[in-house]
C-alpha cells in the first residue's frame, strides 16, 4: 500500500515545527502529528491580571495535585497550567536516591517554545570539541562551520535581540537591535569588563525588537510565558507551524499520542507511527515515506523504545545513555547598588530579557580550572524594585517599601558532562493513562559538577565585587536535582560510528536509512549555553540532507 504521506513529524515544537516548515515549503507532504492541543491566540493570557483569575494565580497547591512536577517548573502557573501534561496520567519512574525533575512536558502545538525563556546561543567550535580540548568524552562529528549557515538562517527567521561581542567562546549572530540594559547592568557591564575581562552582555533572546515576517515588535508586557497575541516572542505554533500550514501540504494532527514506530518487515524500513488518539482513546495509524521524531529528547527516546525490545536503531545499545541537563542556578551572587536608587513602580516596561555572562575558564585563552573540566555562563539582571523584605509594620512599614532597591542577580548555568551512566529505560511496570509504557530516569550530577556550583558562587561574588556592588550574598546549590535546567539532550548521541552512536550527523540512525531523530536526543555534549537554537540549526541542516538524499533516491 501506498505510504499516506512524504513525511510523517512527531511533534510540533521548536524541532518539529522547522521540519514541518522546511519540508512543505519544498513541496512535499508531511503529516505533523503532536500528543498536544492546537494552540490559538485566544488562549493567551499575557494582559490579563491576577485577579482577573478564579483563584489570583495563588493556588499552587491546587495546580499541584494533577501537577506535582510541572508545578515545579517556574512557568507553570493558573494562567497557563493546562498547557502543561497532567503528571498523574502521563508519570514517569526514577531510579532509587536518583530524582530527576522532568518538567516542560507541554501538551499544545507549539510544544515547549510556548513557554520557553528564549535565550539563544550558539555553541563554538570549542563547545563541539570538548575531548579535543580537554580529553573527556567525545568529539561531535559536526564542525562550527557546518552549523554557522544554518545558525545564520534560524535566527534570521526567529529574531534574536542581542550585542556582538565578538568573543570566541560564544560565536555571534544576526541580531535584531538590542534591548536595552539598565543602568545596574551598564555598570555591571562596564567594571566587569574593565576589572576582570570578562564578558557581560545582553541576553539573547527571541524576541523581535523589529516587525518580522508579519509579527510585531515586542511591547515590554513582561509574562512570554502566558502567550504572546501580537506573536512578538519565538513560539512554533505562530511561526514555523503556521508558515507549514500556509502551504497547504501540512496536515496537523492534534491529540495524537505516539506509541510506536512502524515497521515494514519486508524492507526493514520505517513505514510510520501508531498513536493513541487523546480525545477519543482509539488506537490508530499513519504512514509514510519517512518518519521523523521531534517529540524533544526524551520523549523521542521513549517512542523509540517502546517500538522494538530493546529500543529500535540500538544496535549500538546507547540508546537512552548520556543522558544531560544543565545545571541550573547552582550557583551565582548578588549585590546592591545604592548609588543608582531610582524610583520603583509597577508600570513597565518589563523587559522579558536580562543580562549574560560569557564563559571564561576552561578556554584557550582563560585560566584552566585545578578542580572541573568545562564551563559555565551566568544568567542574571539588574533592576530597581520596591524594597518588599523591609522590617516593620504599619505606616513605617509602607514608607519603608516604598525605598527603593538597585541591585544586580546572576546565576550560572554550567554544562553537565555526558556519563554513559546517566540513563533512561523504560519501566517494567508503570505505564500512563494511554496504557504507554513510560520511562524510568535514572540521573545525577557528579564532582565535577559540584565543584563548578562552588566556584559559580566564587566569581560570582568576584563578580559583585569587581562592580562596587555593597550587601553582596553569594549562594549555592550543592545538591541541584538534574531535570530543573529543562534542557534534557544526548539519549540518542550522533556520531560517525555506528558501534557508538545512534544517529549520524544528519541526526538519521545508522540502523533505518528514513528513521531520523531530528531533536536535541543528538547532541554529544550540552555545552553550557541553552541549547534550543542548537536543536532547531541542526533540524534546518538535517532537512537539507534529507532532501537531498530523497532526490538522489538513497532514503
Ligand atoms: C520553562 C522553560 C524555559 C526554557 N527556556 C529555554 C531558553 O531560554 N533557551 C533555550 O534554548 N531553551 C529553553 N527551554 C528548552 C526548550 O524549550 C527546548 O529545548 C525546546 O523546545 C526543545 O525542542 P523540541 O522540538 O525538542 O521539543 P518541544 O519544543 O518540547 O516539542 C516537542 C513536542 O512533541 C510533542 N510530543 C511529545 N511526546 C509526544 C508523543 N509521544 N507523541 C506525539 N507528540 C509528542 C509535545 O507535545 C511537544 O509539542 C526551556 C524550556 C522550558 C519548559
Ligand atoms: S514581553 Fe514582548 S514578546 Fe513577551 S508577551 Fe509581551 S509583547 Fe510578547
Amino acid at each position: 500500500m501506498q505510504p499516506t504521506f512524504d513525511i510523517l513529524v512527531v511533534g510540533s515544537g521548536a524541532s518539529g515545527g522547522w521540519a514541518a516548515k522546511q519540508l512543505t515549503e519544498a513541496g512535499l507532504r508531511v503529516a505533523l502529528l503532536d500528543a498536544g492541543r492546537p494552540q490559538q491566540d485566544k488562549n493567551f493570557t499575557e494582559h490579563e491580571q491576577a485577579y482577573q483569575l478564579k483563584y489570583r494565580n495563588q493556588a499552587d497547591a491546587y495546580l499541584r495535585r494533577t501537577r506535582p512536577v510541572q508545578k515545579d517548573c517556574y512557568a507553570c502557573m493558573e494562567y497557563n497550567a493546562d498547557w502543561f501534561c497532567n503528571d498523574l496520567d502521563e508519570p514517569y519512574t526514577t531510579a532509587t536516591g536518583k530524582p530527576f525533575s522532568w518538567q516542560g512536558r507541554t501538551r499544545m502545538i507549539g510544544g515547549r517554545t510556548n513557554i520557553w525563556g528564549r535565550q539563544s546561543y550558539r555553541l563554538s567550535q570549542q563547545d563541539l570539541k570538548g575531548k579535543s580540548f580537554d580529553g573527556y568524552g567525545d568529539d561531535w562529528p559536526v564542525n562550527y562551520s557546518d552549523l554557522a549557515p544554518y545558525y545564520d538562517q534560524v535566527e534570521k527567521y526567529v529574531g534574536i535581540t542581542g550585542i556582538s561581542e565578538n568573543v570566541p567562546e560564544l560565536p555571534d549572530g544576526h541580531f535584531q537591535p538590542p534591548m536595552g540594559l539598565t543602568c545596574a547592568e551598564t555598570l555591571f557591564r562596564t567594571r566587569v569588563k574593565d576589572k576582570l575581562g570578562w564578558t557581560a552582555t545582553l541576553g539573547r533572546s527571541a524576541n523581535l525588537t523589529k516587525p518580522t515576517n508579519g509579527r510585531a515588535p515586542c511591547h515590554y508586557c513582561g509574562p512570554c510565558e502566558r502567550g504572546c497575541i501580537t506573536h512578538s516572542y519565538f513560539n512554533a505554533a505562530f511561526t514555523t507551524v503556521a508558515d507549514a500550514m500556509r502551504t497547504g501540504r501540512c496536515t496537523l494532527i492534534p491529540n495524537a499520542m505516539v506509541h510506536q514506530v512502524l515497521l515494514d518487515p519486508a524492507s526493514g524500513k520505517a513505514r510510520g507511527v501508531s498513536y493513541v488518539d487523546r480525545t477519543t482513546r482509539q488506537t490508530r495509524e499513519v504512514t509514510a515515506k519517512v518518519v521523523l521524531l521531534c517529540a524533544q529528547a526524551l520523549e523521542s527516546t521513549r517512542i523509540l523504545l517502546n517500538s522494538a525490545p530493546g529500543g529500535l536503531a540500538n544496535s549500538s545499545g546507547v540508546l537512552g545513555h548520556y543522558l544531560m541537563d544543565h545545571i541550573w542556578v547552582g550557583g551565582g551572587a548578588s549585590g546592591d547598588f545604592p548609588e543608582l536608587a531610582a524610583k520603583a513602580s509597577v508600570n513597565g516596561p518589563r523587559r522579558p530579557d536580562g543580562i549574560y555572562v560569557i564563559r571564561f575558564q576552561n578556554t584557550p585563552r582563560g585560566p584552566r580550572s585545578k578542580d572541573f573540566l568545562r564551563g559555565y555562563g551566568f544568567q542574571g539582571g539588574g533592576a530597581t524594585s520596591f524594597s518588599m523584605a523591609a522590617p516593620g509594620f504599619g505606616a513605617a512599614y509602607k514608607k519603608a517599601v516604598l525605598d527603593p532597591q538597585t541591585s544586580v542577580r546572576v546565576v550560572g548555568f554550567g554544562e553537565c558532562l555526558a556519563r554513559y551512566e546517566n540513563h533512561v529505560a523504560l519501566d517494567p511496570n508503570v505505564v500512563d493513562t494511554f496504557g504507554i509504557p513510560v520511562l524510568r530516569i535514572s540521573m545525577q550530577f557528579g564532582d565535577n559538577e559540584r565543584a563548578m556550583i562552588r566556584d559559580m558562587a566564587k566569581t560570582g561574588v568576584q563578580m559583585m565585587e569587581a562592580a562596587g556592588a555593597r550587601n553582596v550574598q553569594p549562594f549555592e546549590v550543592p545538591d541541584r536535582i538534574p531535570g530543573y535546567g529543562i534542557h534534557e539532550v544526548g539519549v540518542a548521541r550522533m556520531g560517525d560510528d555506528p558501534k557508538t552512536s545512534v544517529l549520524n550527523q544528519f541526526m538519521q540512525t545508522h540502523d533505518i536509512k528514513n528513521l531520523f531523530v531530528m531533536d536535541g536526543s543528538c547532541f554529544v555534549s550540552i555545552g553550557c549555553q541553552n541549547p534550543t537554537l542548537t536543536i532547531m540549526a541542526l533540524a534546518v541542516r538535517s532537512c537539507d540532507y534529507l532532501m537531498s538524499e530523497l532526490k538522489k533516491g538513497n532514503v
